[in-house]
């Protein structure tokens, strides 16, 4: 992969890198069309990477399946499906990991405190292997956006960080690779997330600034039934993930719940009326 992006790089040739852990959907297939008009050379990268999991998380029983990835990357244009090793990344004696202060402890880093570190540290190994121009991460994973942009921009990395919109299914639900894991049932329950954030959204396009009333209307929305949790969620500044205490400027509203033994993700953005 290094030879590779050398060669590329001296023929004047630019690189898109959409870093992803596989199992393909429409959300990763967005990225690389994107990827596909930033840059000369589109490379994705497809790696599990343990140190994002934690211990009793889901690393082995993530879903894999590299053959189909194949196919759909191919269908997508993409230039180079670069697939590394766990053993070649992280060979014995790593020690050397990226964390951010206080971003990476907000919002999922709550019940995930090392998870971001695991985040920054390979997508830091990939731009240095992979040296693109431009990278593209996904605004599902909205805090993780936040924080390969913070970490970019505070180490210097010469990189444009770029952002794309949530894709769903019609219903609404966030895609994921998380979501074969539900149940019908559960994928039925697991639609709550966007039905909340939605009811979030008209509330304050209504002109309602009560976080509080915001975030009760949110939790009704998600109910009570079995196997449904939250994690968390909360209204929060865009740039800073600090809670808010009144809606009087573009929030983001994001939430983690837990249906069944899977942990979703979701956010929004919620503008109040011009006045
Ligand atoms: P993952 O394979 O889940 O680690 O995701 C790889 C990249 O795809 C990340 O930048 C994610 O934010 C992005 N992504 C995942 N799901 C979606 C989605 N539904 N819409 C847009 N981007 C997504």
């Amino acid at each position: 992969m290094r030879s590779l992006s050398r060669r590329i790089r001296a023929s004047g040739a630019s690189i898109a890198l959409v870093p992803t852990m596989g199992f393909f959907h429409e959300g990763h297939l967005s990225l690389m069309r994107l990827g596909r008009n930033l840059a000369d050379h589109v490379v994705v990268s497809i790696f599990v990477n343990p140190t994002q999991f934690a211990a009793g998380e889901d690393f082995e029983a993530y879903p894999r399946n590299p053959e189909r990835d194949s196919e759909l990357a191919r269908s997508e244009n993409v230039d180079t499906l670069f697939m590394p090793q766990a053993k070649e990344l992280y060979p014995p004696g790593f020690e050397s990991y990226v964390r951010l202060d206080n971003l990476s402890t907000r919002l999922c880093g709550r019940s995930r405190p090392t998870h971001f570190t695991g985040v920054a540290t390979i997508v830091t190994k990939l731009f240095n292997i992979v040296r693109p121009r431009v990278a593209i991460f996904g605004q599902k994973d909205y805090q993780q956006w936040l924080i390969i942009r913070r970490m970019a921009r505070d180490l210097d990395m010469d990189i444009e960080i770029v952002g794309a919109p949530t894709v769903r299914e019609p219903d609404g639900l966030a895609m994921s690779s998380r979501n074969c894991y539900l149940t019908k049932k559960q994928r039925i329950k697991a639609l709550s997330l966007f039905q909340a954030l939605k009811g979030a959204r008209h509330s304050v396009a209504a002109g309602t600034k009560d976080v509080d009333r915001i975030l009760h209307e949110a939790v009704r929305a998600i109910g009570n039934p079995s196997d449904v949790s939250i994690d968390y969620m909360v209204l929060c500044d865009p740039d800073t993930l600090e809670e808010v205490t009144a809606i009087d400027r573009p929030v983001l509203m994001a939430l983690a719940v837990k249906v069944g033994k899977t942990r979703l993700i979701d956010n929004m953005l919620l503008t109040p009326p011009a006045n």
